[in-house]
């Protein structure tokens, strides 16, 4: 007598797998785990990928660790648990004897974002080289190691083209430069209300000197482009330009208004607000950090906890012309906003909520 034998979750092992429509892949409805026969995995991942021509079509998975506890629902052998990625920790398990692969419900997705997934982490893991020791060393700025962004930041770049183009008209004259200041600046002197609050974004656009305006349009284009990419287009400039206003009533709240009125201009309220969100969704980036001619990659939280200090003891020590306040307010918004969009953030993008996770291996 010939008796089918039916093929058992390898998880749960009493519970049978039964086919999807794409009868080389077995789903488990118990635990909701995937088993796929030789080559059908590769398959899904390659559909799931319609640019895929830029990365390797196979999955080429990490080291082989340790044998599982598993058994291939075909040849009842125990199955080997692989790591998915050299830089990525999941581990999944494969038949040694027939190459079927079973992904527990949480280690599909990440399956299947493998190849993106790895690009991403040879871009993160990069070492830092004679090109970015070079441009640091003669910029003073860091070097950004971060993911490709998908999307072209079309308001990333129109807002540094803004920046410009108000900065250069007035350098063309000291008339203009007068016009640009007494109308576009924030002035806490403003009477009509409607114009203060016209101000209150306009001054977003006015910088105060060449070095003020290259700083800043700098952060703005290293990180700008990422953090579009992860909101979208409008809620990136929506956020911006509102940080940029809640910069600007920080800086008027802490401000001494009986030496004379407060005059504010400058990105620098709305991007320290990026700095936030970046710290908060970027954790696997890195901005490089140079001590006298030492480069090293910093992750984001000890850069920007550099850069706030440095902050701090500005307010204190009252230096200066800079806007300490909003600086700090901007960026204490940043991420109280970053906490409270992680989720959705994580949700819209994949591939940052699994550089998120503890699996992934990030060398610094
Ligand atoms: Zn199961
Ligand atoms: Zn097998």
């Amino acid at each position: 007598m010939l008796r089918k034998r039916s093929k058992y979750c390898p998880s749960c092992t009493t519970k049978g797998l039964k086919p999807t429509s794409n009868p080389a892949i077995l789903d488990c409805r118990h635990c909701h785990g995937l088993w796929f026969e030789d080559g059908s995995l590769n398959q899904a991942i390659v559909q799931q990928h319609e640019c895929l021509d830029q990365y390797d079509h196979e999955l080429h998975l990490g080291p082989a660790l340790r044998t599982s506890e598993r058994l291939c629902i075909r040849c009842r052998v125990t199955m080997t648990q692989y790591q998915l990625l050299v830089h990525y920790s999941t581990e999944i398990d494969c038949c040694p004897d027939c190459d079927g692969v079973w992904l527990d419900k949480h280690e599909i997705d990440q399956v299947m974002h493998s190849p993106k997934l790895k690009q991403a982490l040879t871009d993160l893991n990069q070492a830092v080289s004679w090109k970015s020791w070079l441009f640091q060393f003669l910029t003073a700025m860091p070097a950004e190691y971060n993911v490709q962004p998908q999307r072209t930041p079309w308001i990333t770049r129109t807002l540094v083209v803004l920046c410009s183009l108000i900065f250069g008209l007035g350098a063309l004259s000291p008339e203009a430069n007068e016009w640009i200041f007494v109308n576009l600046a924030l002035n806490s002197d403003t009477q009509s209300p409607a114009y203060f609050v016209l101000q209150l974004l306009t001054y977003q656009f006015v910088h105060g000197g060449l070095m003020h305006l290259a700083g800043n349009m700098y952060f703005l284009w290293i990180i700008g482009d990422n953090l579009e990419d992860a909101l979208g287009h409008g809620a990136f400039l929506a956020l911006y330009l509102f940080a940029g206003v809640m910069a600007a009533l920080a800086e008027l709240l802490l401000f001494d208004t009986s030496q004379g009125p407060l005059l504010l201009v400058g990105a620098s309220g709305a991007i320290a607000a990026l700095f936030g969100l970046y710290l908060m969704w970027f954790r696997h980036a890195s901005l490089t950090f140079m001590i006298v001619v030492y480069q090293k990659k910093l992750a984001p939280h000890w850069y920007f906890l550099i850069w706030s200090l440095i902050n701090v003891v500005g307010m204190f020590s009252g230096q200066g012309d800079v806007a300490w306040a909003a600086h700090l307010g901007g960026f204490a918004l940043g991420l109280l906003l970053g906490y409270l969009l992680k989720d959705y953030v994580f949700r819209k993008n994949p591939l940052i909520a699994m550089l998120n996770q503890p699996e992934a291996m990030l060398r610094r």
